[in-house]
């Protein structure tokens, strides 16, 4: 059996698999180069469906251009916003929302994500939560932008009522140099 706990991408992705089937809808709140679109693209079936944020173009154009020929972009709506408007696009319940914050490995690093604006959009996005649903943020503390991210998501998370959310952290205690941290917040399923 592979190792669960190599990073938290591997994690989230393995979160992704055990809670997406055919004919659900998530969310890819930061789409950047579109790999976390294409994987929920594929695990949502044909039936599914995937909405997908960015605020810069470049992220719009090339994973649109990668839906395609993995022919997954009948699946998808690529959206050219911030994830804090997301309640102006998605109108029905969701069952799994994925953030990976900060800002892309080979594109401008001046544009990261923001504490306000992420905290705006997961308020947002645990109104749309199915029961049982979850949301997956993957979290960067390397960057001074991504500290004060960190910190904002710590305490935003301690504030969720228990009988509402299950809201969990994975961070790596024996790795070196900050590595990114899992926080998955779950929807109480009532029977
Ligand atoms: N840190 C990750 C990649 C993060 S990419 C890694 O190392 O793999 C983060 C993406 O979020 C970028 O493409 C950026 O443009 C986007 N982004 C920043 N602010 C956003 C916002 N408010 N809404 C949607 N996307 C945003």
């Amino acid at each position: 059996m592979k190792n669960i706990f190599k990073n938290a991408i591997e994690i989230a992705n393995g979160i992704c698999k055990s809670k997406l089937g055919n004919g659900d809808i998530a969310v890819d709140c930061t789409m950047g180069n579109g790999n976390d679109t294409a994987f929920l693209c594929s695990l949502v079936g044909e039936k599914g469906k995937v909405y997908a944020f960015d605020i810069q173009e470049e992220a719009v154009i090339s994973t649109g251009k990668r839906l395609q020929e993995l022919k997954l972009l009948e699946r998808a709506e690529i959206i050219l916003d911030g994830h804090e408007n997301i309640d102006k696009y998605v109108k029905e319940d969701v069952q799994l929302v994925i953030f990976n914050l900060g800002y892309l490995p080979k594109g401008n690093h001046d544009i990261t994500t923001k504490k306000e604006t992420t905290i705006e959009a997961v308020q947002k996005c645990l109104g749309l939560l199915k029961p049982n649903g979850i949301i997956l943020l993957i979290v960067y503390s390397g960057h001074e932008n991504g500290k004060m991210e960190k910190r904002a998501l710590d305490s935003f998370t301690l504030t969720l009522n228990q009988k509402e959310y299950n809201a969990a952290k994975i961070c790596f205690t024996n790795q070196i140099n900050n590595p990114p941290e899992l926080i998955c917040i779950e929807k109480v399923f009532k029977a």
